[in-house]
């Protein structure tokens, strides 16, 4: 890839919950910012409201063990039990290809080793809400898991938070409004330096 080719990367992660994909979408809709959303493999199954290669390339376990043995992950991480998560490196090469700018939705530990991955290019954020207990009613209102698998990601939204100090920044989302306007600041500041 040429250099002209290359875009910047903006990275969000945090506990399931936080709000990410709600913030990630409020970016994706303005327009100057030139960000494209870096599709990720999973082989969980797939939303009500999810479609594939739009929301996440999804694949079966095996396909997904396939496509790590090709080589064809930057990173991917096993999130919660059996259900595996990866960035494809096709859809950096696509979208800096477009002469756009890549937006990561991704679990901690993958947020840490994008941010390793592509150091200054990159802007990592993590998205803070403002407790457990509120966390734990937005999982229970959006209605997308069963109660065990809200108990799993509460569980681990414990450990999660511990590495907040890992990114370049903390966004706290406790009023959204807050929460997409500061989040829009910092990324157009970042673009622009
Ligand atoms: P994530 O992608 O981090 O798992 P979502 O963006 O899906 O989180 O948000 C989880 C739920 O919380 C969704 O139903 C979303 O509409 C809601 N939500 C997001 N931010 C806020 C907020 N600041 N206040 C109240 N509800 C929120
Ligand atoms: P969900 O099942 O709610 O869509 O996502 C669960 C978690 O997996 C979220 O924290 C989400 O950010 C993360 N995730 C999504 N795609 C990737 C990826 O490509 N790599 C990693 N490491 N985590 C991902």
């Amino acid at each position: 890839m040429s250099a002209q080719l290359k875009g910047k990367a903006i990275i969000f992660s945090a506990p399931s919950g936080a709000g990410k994909t709600t913030i990630v979408r409020h970016l994706l809709g303005i327009p100057d910012l030139r960000l494209s959303f870096s599709v990720s493999a999973t082989s969980r199954s797939m939303r009500e409201n999810e479609q594939d290669a739009r929301d996440y390339f999804f694949l079966s376990p095996d396909e997904f063990r396939t496509r790590v043995r090709l080589g064809d992950f930057l990173e991917w991480e096993e999130v919660y039990h059996n259900q595996l998560y990866g960035t494809l490196r096709s859809e950096i090469d696509r979208i800096w290809s477009e002469g756009r700018n890549v937006i990561f939705d991704v679990d901690v530990v993958g947020g840490i080793s994008l941010k390793n991955h592509f150091g200054t290019t990159a802007l990592s954020v993590f998205v803070q809400p403002p407790s457990i207990e509120v966390l734990e009613h937005r999982l229970q209102n959006r209605s997308t898991e069963s109660p065990d698998k809200i108990a799993m990601r509460i569980a681990k939204a414990r450990h999660e938070l511990t590495f907040a100090p890992r990114f370049d920044m903390v966004l706290i989302n406790d009023n959204l409004e807050q929460a997409l306007q500061d989040a829009e600041e910092s990324v157009r500041k970042f673009l622009h330096t």
